[in-house]
């Protein structure tokens, strides 16, 4: 049975035989979400792309693939963000509510409802939430979709400042949109809209010339996941529900409230203007 189309909800067409590497979007993320800079170096281990994962401060990233196409070495490259999914796992999982689908597309993580219990980074298959590790009251942090912007009418930063390979608009126009580049240009593309239908269909879509295999993308089931992670969860200790894991949950709750309160107040008296308000 075919899905209801939502009229309202946008997407990303990332058309990555457009995308030169100029990581202008990983830039332009960092800029609106106010993210720090992390420490890397040119060729971490995995290939080339800096840094060498997402983390709490990198929400997207390019990731580079260099192979040989007649004696030539050539590059190809992948921009790694959460794919906001139409049928969210991370959402699915979350005893509390933390995360939203929006009508207009984006995921929205409620930092002040987050209990940290983590159930969303385990049920992710994409990877995507993270944790900050290095704080003592942490909470997860990903791609908000900039859904501040999309409410406005704006684009995410990333579409913004990115000069060839992405497109944002309605996710209807955008797939017809790629299928007609995918039928006017055979051979120049892998024959396959990435996300039409990965995971139940998500709101990042991927045209590439490489197999999508070949450059990191993981085989997903096109089924929407929210039906396979309780299976996967029933494993986790059921001691966390119980009247400790409440406790502490609570305890969760009045400090994350407390930090959140804080950062709030600090963040009046600084009055930055790029601020990601998620409520
Ligand atoms: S990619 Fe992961 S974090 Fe993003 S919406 Fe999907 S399940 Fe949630
Ligand atoms: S949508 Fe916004 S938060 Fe997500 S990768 Fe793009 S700029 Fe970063
Ligand atoms: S801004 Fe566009 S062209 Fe530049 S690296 Fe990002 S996706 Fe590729």
């Amino acid at each position: 049975m075919s899905k209801a189309i939502n009229p309202k909800q946008k997407a990303f067409l990332i058309d990555m035989t457009k995308c030169t590497g100029c990581r202008g979007c990983q830039v332009a993320c960092k800029q609106w979400n106010q993210l720090k800079a992390e420490e890397t170096e040119f060729f971490s281990g995995e290939g080339y792309q800096n840094p060498p994962a997402m983390s709490e401060y990198t929400f997207t990233r390019i990731k580079f693939r260099d192979y040989q196409k007649n004696g030539q070495n050539e590059f190809a490259f992948y921009k790694e963000m959460c794919m906001h999914c139409d049928d969210p796992a991370c959402a699915s999982v979350c005893p509390v509510g933390a995360f939203d689908k929006t009508a207009e597309g984006p995921v929205i993580y409620k930092a002040d409802r987050c209990i940290g219990c983590r159930f969303c980074m385990i049920a992710c298959p994409f990877g995507v939430p993270k944790y900050e590790w290095s704080k003592g009251l942490p909470l997860v942090k990903k791609c908000t979709g900039c859904y501040s912007r999309v409410k406005e009418g704006m684009q995410p930063a990333c579409a913004t400042a990115c000069p060839t390979a992405i497109t944002y608009g309605s996710r209807e126009d955008l797939i017809k949109l790629a299928e007609e580049r995918l039928s006017k240009n055979p051979g120049k593309y892998i024959n396959k809209l990435y996300g039409k239908e990965e995971a139940g269909g998500t709101t990042v879509l991927y045209l590439t010339n490489l197999p999508f295999d070949e450059l990191g993308f993981k085989k997903i089931t096109l089924r929407p996941l929210p039906e396979y992670t309780w299976q996967a969860l029933r494993f986790v200790p059921a001691a966390f529900l119980t009247v400790g894991g409440s406790l502490s949950a609570l305890s969760w709750i009045t400090h994350r409230r407390d930090r959140l309160k804080n950062e709030k107040e600090a963040a009046e008296q600084v009055e930055t203007p790029a601020q990601e308000k998620e409520d």
